[in-house]
């Protein structure tokens, strides 16, 4: 018999707007499980009394006879969004204790629609990793394997959501951060268009880049999230944009032959070379195959700058959050150090205790590009190379609707596998630097098994706004396949 937590969100939206569920039990029934699985290290923060008070304005909305698609259903926030009933660390050690006045706007607009928030998750300290061991709390173990990395910067997101304690998640993704995670614990995840969801409230990393996202099980789940989530913030975020909310599940049909009808799937060749291990191509090739066994092409295609993507996004990340991330000065959030003599050594020690290894490698690579002399050499470049690499896409979608091909390289790695070495962590994110460098949507679904039974995420990128069809689409497959309702390990039944 399937277990209240084996429900997906869509399942749990009709059971609780149908009364079979409250929304109070729900919540509690999470509110155990989050206790429970403790040790996979998902949540920095819950705040039960919270809870529960939210859960039952939610069924006091359904008891006076609102029906809205999300009341009741539970969730919980990367710690990047900024809550006024939970503490915001960003993963760092600078925002210790942090509290904000207000909500994010994401986090507002999910409250609205009746979500019930069960906490704040773990993540990469402000969002700079893959891994989620540049957590300054604790590292997230992947619920498939717990000696294994859940992926990164949205660790705690994608490992809540495969271990079930938690129906829904959002995400951020600056540079993968939520389609490689979803990868890594066989989840779906989608990053929108940048400027469809507004960073109001996010705490910043590179703000050309940053967008949020919703984390589920499936492709459906996510589509009634991002509906949610989505929309209009022009007096709030600068680059939103002015475009009206959105039903992204307006393209889920009830057939996968229907949702693929036409459509031409691009496959880069760059995205499938010699750097992609055996395992997680073979979960890909399954995939297309099953893709073009209900009626898709498959088109060959040529995105010629993807190695490029590298070194032009670690490039233009840390520039930017450089600067973003000079706020952090004791003076205005967070931390201050306590023994100082005077402003400059208040400001020198601040930042040397606040902040962990990787966002001080980045603040110093962000500050070298952008000085004087290397500006023209680095920055400029990197931003010229930036448009190429979004022109390249718009050949590509002469000739293709999606793309498909792998979110990253391998499965899942072993914990401190990698760890002194950022290199190797940033040439993992090939596959997903260029759709965020280019501001496309892109998304992540599971498809299949790798190496130590490790899932593997199959990614689709989409041209600007393409949201509802890239949802469509992976639907479809999730019609097909049963990827999505595989779960981890007996010990999280
Ligand atoms: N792994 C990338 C980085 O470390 C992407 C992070 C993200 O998307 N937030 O910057």
């Amino acid at each position: 018999m399937s277990e209240l937590h084996d429900l997906t969100v869509a399942q749990l939206a009709a059971q609780i707007r149908s009364k079979e569920l409250g929304a109070v039990e729900v919540a509690q029934h999470y509110l155990g499980r989050i206790r429970a699985h403790e040790s996979l290290g998902a949540f920095l923060s819950t705040n039960e009394e919270v809870t529960l008070a939210q859960a039952r304005a939610a069924d006091a909305r359904i008891g006076a006879g609102e029906q809205s698609p999300l009341l009741g259903v539970p969730i919980a926030h990367k710690d990047i969004f900024v809550t006024k009933d939970f503490p915001t660390t960003a993963g760092s050690r600078m925002l210790q204790g942090y509290r904000s006045p207000f909500d994010a706007t994401v986090v507002g607009k999910l409250a609205g629609s009746g979500m019930v928030t069960l906490g704040k998750l773990n993540c990469d300290e402000f969002a700079m990793g893959s891994s989620n061991e540049n957590s300054a709390y604790k590292p997230v173990a992947n619920p498939w394997d717990a000696s294994r990395i859940p992926g990164g910067s949205s660790g705690g997101s994608a490992a809540a959501v495969a271990a079930r304690i938690v129906p829904a998640a959002t995400g951020t993704d600056t540079g993968g951060s939520i389609r490689q995670p979803a990868a890594f614990c066989g989840i779906t995840g989608i990053k929108p268009t940048y400027g469809r969801a507004s960073r109001y409230g996010m705490v910043a990393f590179a703000s050309s880049l940053d967008q949020a996202g919703p984390m589920a099980r499936t492709a459906e789940d996510c589509a009634l999230l991002l509906s949610a989530m989505c929309g209009p913030d022009l007096d709030r975020d600068s680059t939103s944009l002015d475009m009206p909310a959105e039903d992204f599940s307006r393209l889920l049909t009830g057939s996968p032959i229907e949702s693929v009808k036409g459509l031409r799937i691009g496959l880069p060749r760059e995205f499938f070379g010699e750097g992609l291990s055996p395992d997680v191509r073979a979960a890909i090739d399954a995939a297309l195959k099953e893709y073009e066994k209900l009626g898709a092409t498959l088109v060959p295609i040529t995105l010629p700058r993807t190695e490029l993507s590298i070194p032009v996004y670690y490039i233009i990340a840390p520039a930017e959050a450089s600067s973003n991330l000079s706020r952090f000065d004791g003076v205005k959030f967070g931390h201050r150090a306590s023994n100082f003599s005077d402003l400059s050594d208040m400001y020198k020690k601040t930042r040397a205790e606040g902040f962990g290894d990787e966002v001080k490698r980045r603040i110093m690579i962000g500050a070298y590009v952008l000085s004087h002399g290397y500006y023209d050499a680095y920055y400029l470049q990197a931003q010229k190379i930036r448009r190429m690499i979004a022109d390249d896409f718009q050949q590509a979608f002469k000739q293709c609707d999606v793309i498909a091909g792998p979110v990253a390289p391998t499965v899942a790695w072993k914990l401190g596998a990698r760890s002194d070495d950022p290199v190797a962590n940033y040439l993992a994110d090939i596959f997903t630097l260029p759709a965020s460098l280019a501001g496309l949507p892109g998304m992540s679904l599971p498809c299949g098994f790798g190496e130590g039974g490790m899932p593997v995420g199959l990614q689709l990128i989409g041209n600007y706004f393409s949201e509802a069809r890239l949802l469509g689409v992976a639907h479809g497959l999730q019609l097909a396949t049963d990827f999505h309702s595989r779960t981890p390990g007996k010990d999280l039944s």
